[in-house]
């Protein structure tokens, strides 16, 4: 089965983690620190606080903003559940702005149409979170605009798109953002096995995630209420959790980084490979936004419905009963029966919807060969038929 994402691991990586193992720290030693400033530094942001997973970043990114019972927060729902679950998880009340229907990113239309009536009810959110699907920023400038003129706070979940760029920034410089998150599943573009990062411009939410990520729990003098008795003293000053990551994955990560330019290439030239051999087919490939250099996270089209005499779920089964492993991103968060039970109901994002109903991920991956991409647009178009 070619599988529809593939982590590539060489031998530099294996040494990594082998160095790690023979250390004297396999958790709070140098390398995530190193790893941290790494990803800062790339990405052009001041401060990286590395964690156990994206899920774990978007939880105390949202906790370092201070979401919390009460308040409100918006995300997309052509997203993974954990951009949503993350709201949930500090009390906040949810809810939704659907998608433009060429990015299927946030549509900043409907975001300024929804604000403005929610001004007048009196409702705004506190956070919006923007997902960048499949590795393509959504307009950040524009979202950020908004932030100014309605007064929420920005959190990028930026998962999908570490290498990706927007306007002349790397994706995680924050420029229009308090924060931004990515995930380092072997799935995703670089992987720590599981992992996740924060990048933030801001000294005082760098500090607080840093507490949330360790039990909340400081050795910092200046935070203290009580003198320091002596060097085993620590003060808890916060409800924190145990979300570190260990030093096997920070220097996992360190050695990713080192190709992650590359990454990028390989999977354009992936894409570009894929455009030109899906040309003519009854279906719809992944618009590039001028406005952005995608990560290209995922290769996700659409079928043409209306021209074929197949169902999506019938292509489906043809290209996965060929060992071509497909995947559908994403089932619209709204429609879980977990948030069907909160309220939300079919046809209330048309837009993410329809996308779903006729959306198939193809495998895309650094070490896919010329010889898979041609075997699964052969595949396919044979399935369309
Ligand atoms: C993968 C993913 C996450 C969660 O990442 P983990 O590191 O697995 O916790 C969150 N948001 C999006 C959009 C994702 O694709």
């Amino acid at each position: 089965m070619i599988p529809y994402g593939r982590q590539s691991i060489n031998q530099l990586d294996m040494d990594a983690v082998l160095e790690v193992l023979q250390s004297d720290f396999l958790t709070q030693g140098p390398k995530v620190p190193a790893f941290e400033k790494r990803v800062a530094e790339y990405t052009g942001s001041k401060f990286g606080i590395a964690v156990n997973s994206a899920t774990s970043a978007l939880h105390i990114a949202c906790l370092s903003l201070g979401l919390k019972k009460g308040d409100l927060a918006w995300t997309t729902p052509n997203t993974f559940v954990a951009s949503a679950n993350c709201i949930l998880y500090c009390g906040a009340d949810i809810d939704f702005v659907d998608v433009d229907e060429r990015t299927y990113n946030m549509c900043p239309d409907m975001l300024e149409r929804k604000l403005e009536s929610a001004q007048k009810l009196g409702r705004l959110p506190d956070v919006v979170i923007p997902v960048h699907f499949a590795g393509q920023s959504c307009d950040m400038k524009r979202i950020w605009q908004l932030s100014q003129k309605f007064g929420f706070k920005i959190i990028e979940d930026a998962s999908h798109a570490i290498g990706g760029s927007y306007l002349d920034d790397k994706v995680g410089s924050c420029k229009y953002s308090n924060i931004t998150v990515f995930s380092f599943h072997p799935v995703k573009i670089i992987t720590t096995a599981e992992g996740g990062l924060a990048t933030t411009n801001d000294e005082s939410l760098a500090h607080k995630m840093a507490l949330f990520r360790s039990h909340g729990v400081t050795r910092d003098p200046s935070l203290m209420s009580h003198e320091v008795e002596g060097d085993w003293y620590y003060e808890q000053i916060e409800l924190g959790l145990n979300y570190r990551m260990t030093e096997i994955q920070g220097a996992l990560g360190l050695s990713q980084m080192d190709k992650l330019t590359d990454f990028i290439e390989k999977r354009h030239s992936h894409r570009q490979r894929y455009d030109e051999l899906l040309n003519g087919m009854p279906l719809v490939t992944p618009f590039q936004s001028s406005l952005c250099h995608s990560s290209l996270h995922l290769y996700p089209i659409r079928l043409k419905l209306s021209d074929i005499s197949k169902s999506r779920s019938e292509v489906f089964k043809y290209l996965k009963d060929k060992g071509v492993g497909v995947n559908v991103h994403y089932i619209p968060v709204h429609t879980q029966p977990y948030y069907q039970k909160m309220g939300f109901k079919k046809g209330m994002f048309p837009e993410s919807e329809r996308y779903y109903d006729s959306a198939i991920s193809l495998p895309l991956y650094q070490d896919i060969t010329d010889d898979n991409l041609q075997y699964v647009c052969k595949v396919l178009k044979e399935g369309l038929v």
